[in-house]
């Protein structure tokens, strides 16, 4: 199957190639015919499938005749977080160049004089997230009765996030007659009841989703024989140092222990930086370019924030505990050994726990190989934790470590000692700008 088959036009083949896109992806090759044939669409495959480009390409084109009035925007497409959103936008501006469609981003926590002069011009494309929509429709700055086009995308995440009765709402405010698209990675009961409630005899579009990891990824798992998050920041560490890592995710259950643990790295020589629904937008967007552009090397994040994240060629995946859901450890690891290449994951694993873990390997049907840094054993045991009392052992083993830190000969155990007791304030590890400054340039102007 090649873009061409598809029924897209010339500028917009044009633009793909120069994305250096070769080739639609399954739900791309399903779903981009079924828009442009006016069609309701529910498109549902895994993260990472191109879900984005499947709606973004046939939008464009469905666009490109007609015009947009004052305060009207002529398509919307949610999206559960401000990441996304701008994500999305950046895909209208990469496949739109040789589009005159006008586009404005709706979001929390970026300034919002530019976007809203936009509304007002009349927009074709209004990208944003369901509370800031609400938010401006309820103060009458925004029109949605001549919208031709809904797009809900990651109505899982959405429903994750408690966002399904603003969905609903959203819904409400819309003409009926409208096309709808709804993608997602997964389809629970509660996103096929939205798709029924407020789609008109959909196409459903499914790409089976990998019920297993790709065959690139090497997976192991870290046995820690106590329940202790500084013995789990320690084996983390060692891990890291362990590995030859270009860069890597480590992802956390709780936001608490993002901050916990992007401080904790960093404290220790690593360059690693939190990602997670309460920090500043700025801080967010400044902290996923510098990653995408190889200049962070650890991006320590929550499921929330990281699904979706469009981040290419990951190296590493480390999970500081196996998730609640089994399905979202299919998703952390698969940000890695992509399009083919190779990648390492690894899961600490306390005995806290095993429920967790036992549904994570019913899940992947795989053998997860143990795996254990030299010397990480041994120091674990002399760890002043809850459950263990400090140097019951001798101190000399700590040598024996493999650990590729340069300063050794001091150690950094006093600190290790330190930090035991001490709660890391939930702050950002690097300067948090002004809000604004990071709006990506592109939102300043329609494409
Ligand atoms: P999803 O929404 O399904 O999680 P995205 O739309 O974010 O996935 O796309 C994931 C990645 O795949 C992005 O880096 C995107 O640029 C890339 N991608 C999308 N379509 C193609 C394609 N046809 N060929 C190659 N890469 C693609
Ligand atoms: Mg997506």
């Amino acid at each position: 199957m090649t873009f061409e088959q598809l029924g897209l036009s010339e500028e917009l083949l044009k633009a793909i190639s120069s994305a250096g896109y070769t080739e639609p992806t399954p739900i791309q090759s399903q779903a981009i015919p079924a828009v442009l044939g006016m069609n309701d669409v529910t498109g549902i495959a895994q993260t990472g499938t191109g879900k984005t480009a499947a709606f973004v390409l046939p939008m464009i084109d469905r666009l490109a005749s007609g015009r947009s009035k004052a305060r009207m925007p002529r398509s919307l497409i949610i999206e559960p977080t401000r990441e996304l959103a701008s994500q999305v936008a950046e895909n209208f501006v990469k496949y739109g160049v040789n589009h005159k469609l006008s586009m404005a981003l709706l979001i929390g926590g970026v300034s919002f004089g530019d976007q809203d002069k936009a509304l007002m011009q009349g927009v074709d494309v209004l990208i944003a997230t369901p509370g800031r929509l609400i938010d401006q429709f309820e103060r009458g700055k925004l029109l949605l009765t001549g919208l031709e086009m809904l797009v809900i995308d990651e109505a899982d995440r959405m429903l994750d996030m408690g966002f399904i009765p603003d969905i609903e709402k959203i819904c409400s405010m819309l003409p009926p007659r409208r096309q709808t698209l709804l993608f997602s990675a997964t389809m629970p009961p509660e996103i096929s009841r939205l798709a029924s409630q407020f789609q008109t005899m959909p196409k459903r579009i499914e790409v089976s989703r990998p019920a297993q990891t790709a065959d690139t990824i090497s997976q192991y798992v870290v046995e820690l024989s106590i329940n202790d998050h500084k013995a789990r920041r320690t084996a983390l560490r060692r891990v890291i140092e362990s590995r030859e890592v270009k860069n890597g995710i480590v992802f956390c259950n709780r936001k608490s222990e993002v901050d916990i643990v992007a401080k904790s790295l960093s404290k220790y020589g690593h360059d690693a930086a939190p990602i997670h629904g309460d920090l500043p937008q700025s801080y967010r967007t400044q902290t996923l370019e510098k990653f995408r552009g190889g200049d962070l090397k650890l991006l320590v994040a929550s499921d929330v924030a990281a699904r979706g994240l469009d981040i290419p060629d990951v190296g590493h995946v480390f999970n500081y505990s196996p998730p609640p859901n089994s399905d979202d450890y299919v998703h952390r690891i698969g940000r890695t050994g992509r399009a083919g290449r190779k990648g390492e994951s690894f899961t600490l694993v306390c005995p806290e726990d095993i429920k967790l873990w036992d549904a994570v390997k019913k899940r992947v049907q795989k053998d997860i190989e143990p795996y254990m840094p030299e010397g990480l054993k041994e120091e674990l045991e002399e760890l002043p934790t809850s459950g263990k009392s400090y140097g019951a052992k001798g101190k000399s083993k700590s040598s024996s470590r493999s650990g590729s830190r340069s300063n050794s000969k001091s150690d950094n155990r006093k600190d290790d000692r330190k930090q035991a007791g001490e709660l890391l304030p939930p702050a950002p590890a690097g300067p948090v700008k002004g809000l604004g400054d990071h709006v990506p340039a592109f939102l300043q102007r329609p494409i």
